[in-house]
C-alpha cells in the first residue's frame, strides 16, 4: 500500500478522526475495524489518528491505536511533532509512559530542533519531561553485552541485562529496595556481576552528560545505583551477613529516635561523589541538602527522588517504612505509626523500630487523648451556641488522624493498652490481613 498522503482522508478515516475527539473508543474501535481504513492515516497538518489522541489526553484511545499498529515515530506533521511532543503537550504521565514503551524515539527534534522533553518542559509538563528523562530503552543496555571496538570481550553478560534494565527503569531509588533487588537474584548477587553492572552504569551516566542533549537526570540516576551496587559488593566481600548485613546497616535507627543516619549519610555522600561537578542538578541537590541536619526533613532520599522521578514527599504515609514502597497497607500494630508493604519488610524493620515503637505508641495517644479532650471542648461550646451537629462533625476529626483513633483511646483510657498482646514481632497479622481486605 502507498504511504497516506496528507489530507487524503476518507470517510471513514474523518469519522475515526472525529471519534477521537469525543473520545468514542467504541466507535474508533468500529471503525478501524472497517476495510480500508488505515491506521496512520495524516490529516491536511500531517496529524495521525495516535498523535490526535495523544494530544487529547485520551489513554484508551491511544492504547486501541496501537493495538492496531499505530506508527509512534511518525514524523510527517508540517511542524515536525511527533506523537510523544504531543503526549507531552498533554501533560498525561501515562500515555507519554505509553508512547516510549512502543518505541518512540526521545532523540527526534522538530522543526525548530527541540526533542519531546524540550519541548514537554517548554510547555511547563514537569512531570511528563520526568518520565522521558528516565525512561531508558533496553536496547541501550543491550549495547553493552556484545564487544565494542577493541574489547574483547562484552563489558555485561547477557543474563545480567534483564535483572539491571529492572533496577535501571525502578521509580523507587528507596537504597533498600534496591538492595533487595540485588538480592533476590542469584546471578546479581555476585561480585564479579556487580562489578560488571556498576562499570557499566557509569560508562551510561558519562554518556548522560557528554551526549549532545544532556540528560542530568539520567545521569544522575546512573552515578545512584552505581554507588548502591559498590556498596553491596563492600558487604559480600567484608561482611558475614553479606547483603542482609546492608539491608540492616541502611535500617538501623539512631538511638534518641529512630533516623536511620548510616542511609542518610551514604545518600549525602553519593550525591556529593557524582563525578561531573558542573552539573546543574548536582548543585541544586547540594543546595537542597546542605543546610538540612541529618534527622531533619527533607531527607537526602526525598531531594533525590524528587529530583529524579518528581514524585514529592515520603511522609505522607503511604509508604512502606523499610523499603519505600508506594502503596503500604501495613501498620504496626503497637504503636500504629509505620507502614510497611509486606510482612517480610515489617520483619527486617522490627530490630531497629522496637527501640522507638513504645515511644511512638505514647506519643500518639497522648495526641489522640488531645485530640479527643479538644473535640468534646468544641462539641461542648458548640452544643451551647445551639449550632447544628453537622457543623459539629466537619471540624471534629483533624485529618492526620487514624482512622481508628477514636477507638484507641477508648481502650487505653480503660486501662491496658490494646498492643500488649502483640507477638515479638509486632506483627499482628491477622489484623493487617483484615484491614487489607476490608480496605478494597
Ligand atoms: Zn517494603
Ligand atoms: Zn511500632
Amino acid at each position: 500500500m502507498a504511504p497516506p498522503k496528507k489530507g487524503d482522508l476518507t470517510d471513514e478515516e474523518k469519522v475515526l478522526v472525529h471519534a477521537i475527539a469525543e473520545g468514542n473508543v467504541q466507535e474508533a474501535s468500529r471503525v478501524l475495524g472497517c476495510k480500508g481504513v488505515r491506521v496512520n492515516s495524516l490529516d491536511e497538518h500531517g496529524m495521525t489518528p495516535l498523535m490526535h489522541a495523544a494530544y487529547k489526553g485520551k489513554e484508551d484511545m491511544c492504547k486501541l491505536l496501537l493495538q492496531h499498529g499505530a506508527d509512534v515515530n511518525c514524523n510527517e506533521h508540517e511542524y515536525g511533532y511527533t506523537a510523544l511532543m504531543f503526549a507531552g503537550f498533554s501533560g498525561n504521565k501515562n500515555i507519554t509512559w505509553m508512547m516510549l514503551e512502543a518505541g518512540a524515539d526521545t532523540n527526534v527534534v522538530n522543526s525548530i530542533g527541540r526533542t519531546a522533553a524540550q519541548m514537554a518542559a517548554f510547555v511547563g509538563q514537569h512531570d511528563c519531561v520526568t518520565v522521558i528523562n528516565n525512561f531508558f530503552p533496553r536496547e541501550r543496555l543491550d549495547y553493552y553485552t556484545k564487544p565494542q571496538g577493541l574489547d574483547k570481550e562484552a563489558k555485561l553478560t547477557p543474563k545480567l541485562a534483564g535483572p539491571l534494565h529492572k533496577i535501571i527503569m525502578m521509580t523507587n531509588l528507596h537504597p533498600v529496595k534496591i538492595v533487595m533487588m540485588v538480592r533476590e537474584n542469584a546471578l546479581l548477587a555476585d561480585v564479579a556481576a556487580l562489578g560488571k553492572c556498576y562499570r557499566v552504569l557509569d560508562l551510561i551516566c558519562e554518556k548522560c552528560i557528554k551526549q549532545r542533549d544532556m540528560n542530568e537526570v539520567l545521569a544522575m540516576k546512573m552515578h545512584y545505583i552505581s554507588f548502591i551496587l559498590q556498596k553491596c559488593i563492600t558487604f559480600l566481600k567484608e561482611r558475614e551477613d553479606k547483603l542482609d548485613g546492608l539491608i540492616k546497616s541502611l535500617l538501623k535507627g539512631r538511638d534518641t529516635d529512630g533516623f536511620p543516619s548510616y542511609q542518610e549519610k551514604l545518600i549525602r555522600d553519593c550525591i556529593r561523589k557524582f563525578p561531573y561537578c558542573d552539573a546543574t542538578l548536582l548543585q541544586q541537590l547540594v543546595r537542597s541538602i546542605a543546610p538540612v541536619e541529618i534527622g531533619n526533613d527533607p531527607t537526602a532520599l526525598s531531594v533525590l527522588t524528587q529530583a529524579i522521578t518528581g514524585q514529592v514527599g515520603f511522609i505522607d504515609g503511604e509508604f512502606c517504612t523499610a523499603c519505600g514502597e508506594k502503596g503500604a497497607d501495613k501498620r504496626c500494630s503497637v504503636c500504629k505509626m509505620v507502614l510497611y508493604c509486606a510482612q517480610d519488610c515489617q520483619k527486617q524493620h522490627w530490630f531497629t523500630h522496637k527501640k522507638v515503637c513504645m515511644k511512638l505508641r505514647d506519643q500518639r495517644e497522648k495526641h489522640e487523648a488531645e485530640v479527643a479532650k479538644q473535640k468534646e471542648k468544641q462539641e461542648k461550646t458548640k452544643q451551647n451556641k445551639g449550632e447544628s451537629e453537622e457543623a459539629i462533625e466537619d471540624t471534629s476529626v483533624p485529618q492526620e488522624e487514624p482512622s481508628d483513633g477514636h477507638n484507641v483511646v477508648e481502650k487505653t483510657q480503660s486501662g491496658e493498652p490494646a498492643a500488649l498482646s502483640v507477638s515479638e514481632s509486632g506483627i499482628n497479622t491477622a489484623a493487617s490481613e483484615t484491614e487489607q481486605t476490608s480496605e478494597e
